[in-house]
């Protein structure tokens, strides 16, 4: 089943930065609603739940120390073809490798600290919106 929904979120590294804004009106001008919206931050726990499918991956632990080292904001979007198509505007993993005009070419810093994180399934889309949004906060 298709929802076209997606679930991301502004990294601490381009919270950090200063990117909140930018990287928010990409997303509404590629054709996004926002379905729900917040800053928020992840605690370790959090973390290590939401990257458990990398537990076994080298960097493991340095993402989840990232992804918790401060404020994050997370969204649900929604869009037709909205997974597949924020992959696109976000870019390839590695900053190095991404296209020009995506958020991660714009605003990443490095594989890791790579800024905007894109749900890969619907299926994860709707887990991870839901990790962050009761049903009262999906509009
Ligand atoms: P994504 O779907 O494009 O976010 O990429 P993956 O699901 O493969 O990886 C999840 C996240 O782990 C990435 O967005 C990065 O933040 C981080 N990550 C992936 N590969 C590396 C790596 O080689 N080193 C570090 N430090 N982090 C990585």
């Amino acid at each position: 089943m298709t929802t076209n929904r997606t679930f991301t979120m502004i990294k601490p590294d381009a919270v950090a930065n200063g990117h909140i804004g930018n990287i928010l009106a990409m997303i509404t001008n590629a054709g996004f609603r926002i379905v729900s919206l917040k800053l928020t931050q992840l605690t370790v726990a959090d973390a290590q739940a939401f990257y458990a499918v990398h537990a076994q991956r080298p960097f493991y632990g340095e993402l989840v120390d990232f992804m918790s080292s401060g404020p994050i904001v997370a969204a649900i979007l929604e869009k037709e073809n909205a997974v597949a198509d924020f992959r696109t505007l976000i870019g390839a993993t590695n900053p190095a490798e991404a296209a020009e005009g995506t958020i991660r070419k714009l605003y990443a810093t490095s594989m890791g600290e790579n800024a905007v994180h894109g749900s890969d399934s619907d299926e994860n889309a709707a887990i991870e919106g839901n990790f962050h949004f009761s049903g009262r906060e999906q509009f």
